[in-house]
């Protein structure tokens, strides 16, 4: 793996064979050849510009929804959730928020400014930029279904405003303008739909008694097939509490797998695949994954 750019030179920290598990949820995964954290947008936007046209670029929110192969990831990891965790409201129902932001935030506030629905941004541990890759949503409400625009980076470091309408967006599946990532979001909310901190408290808690929170993992595996939930489908395979090196299909929450003993991403990403054989002969259903793999396999 060799990075190269004309000129690597920025105000920002450059990090070399940074480990990914500092920076996935699920503590596991082999290092990125550079790891960049910019200062500034400008900062980005030149460093971008310099970066040879073939050197692979990855985003990276706060991983977690990220498996990434004990191998690691070549070329370079961008992480701007330093600089982009902005949030305004502009107008009565409109919010700017940047890409860094923590979901949770932006549904913290949203609700202090009484504007709803925004409480389901609290169930999603990511940020903004995420949330807006991946459509993530819960309890009924999903991202885009509130988005008003989107600003963009290219590989360039050009920067774009842009509309829904740009993007294909399904559950949990966002396709757009290719090589570009998100700087922030223009969110509409409703001051007619009042949220409260108690519709949102319950949310966490009913997360808190299903989900197994406090262990280290990406969430839901699998998305949900039409008309039926992954999670009940791995539970009635009888995969609960299955095993794989230090990798388990959680026993409280069956689309979730935790990192129970230093699992490594291929002990993950082996049971993710025992998982997805199984229900496909047991139910035959053809589970979809939601988390995202990235990375190369170890040599
Ligand atoms: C305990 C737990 C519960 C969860 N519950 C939910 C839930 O209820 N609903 C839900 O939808 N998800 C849930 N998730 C999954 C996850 O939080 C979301 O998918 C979240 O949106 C990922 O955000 P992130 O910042 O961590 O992104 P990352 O995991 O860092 O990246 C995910 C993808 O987004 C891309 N990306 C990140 N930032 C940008 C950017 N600025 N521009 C372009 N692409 C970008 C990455 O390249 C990658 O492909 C849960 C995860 C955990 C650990």
């Amino acid at each position: 793996m060799m990075a190269a750019a004309r000129d690597l030179s920025v105000h920002g920290e450059l990090r070399y064979n940074e480990p990914m598990s500092r920076h996935t949820s699920w503590r596991a995964g082999g290092p990125a050849e550079i790891f960049f954290i910019p200062e500034s947008v400008d900062d980005l936007s030149s460093f971008l510009a310099n970066l040879d046209r073939e050197t692979p670029i990855f985003w990276h929110g706060v991983g977690s929804n990220l498996l990434v192969r004990d191998g690691g990831l070549p070329g370079v990891v961008v992480s701007a959730t330093k600089i982009l965790r902005h949030l305004e409201r502009v107008d009565t129902n409109l919010v700017r928020a940047g890409a860094g932001l923590p979901c949770t935030q932006l549904a913290r506030q949203c609700i202090r400014w009484e504007l709803g629905p925004s409480e389901f941004f609290a169930g999603i541990p990511g940020t903004v930029g995420g949330a807006l890759a991946m459509n993530a949503g819960a309890h009924g409400g999903e991202t885009w279904e509130r988005v008003e625009s989107v600003q963009t980076i290219d590989r360039s470091g050009n920067v774009h405003r842009r509309v829904p309408d740009e993007y294909k967006v399904a559950y949990r599946s966002v396709t757009g303008p290719v090589n570009e990532w998100f700087l922030e979001a223009m969110f509409r909310f409703d001051p007619d739909v009042t949220p409260s901190m108690e519709t949102l408290k319950e949310m966490l808690e009913r997360r808190k008694a299903t989900q197994p929170l406090g262990l280290p993992s990406c969430g839901s595996v699998f998305r949900n097939p039409p008309g039926d939930f992954s999670a009940r489908l791995i539970e009635a395979a009888g995969l609960k509490g299955h095993r794989i090196g230090g990798a388990e299909v959680s026993t409280k929450h069956a689309n979730f797998i935790i990192n129970r003993d230093a699992a490594s991403a291929t002990d993950i990403e082996q049971l993710i695949e025992h998982v997805r054989q199984t229900v496909e002969e047991e139910h035959g259903v053809e589970l979809k994954h939601e988390v995202r793999i990235v990375g190369e396999v170890t040599a």
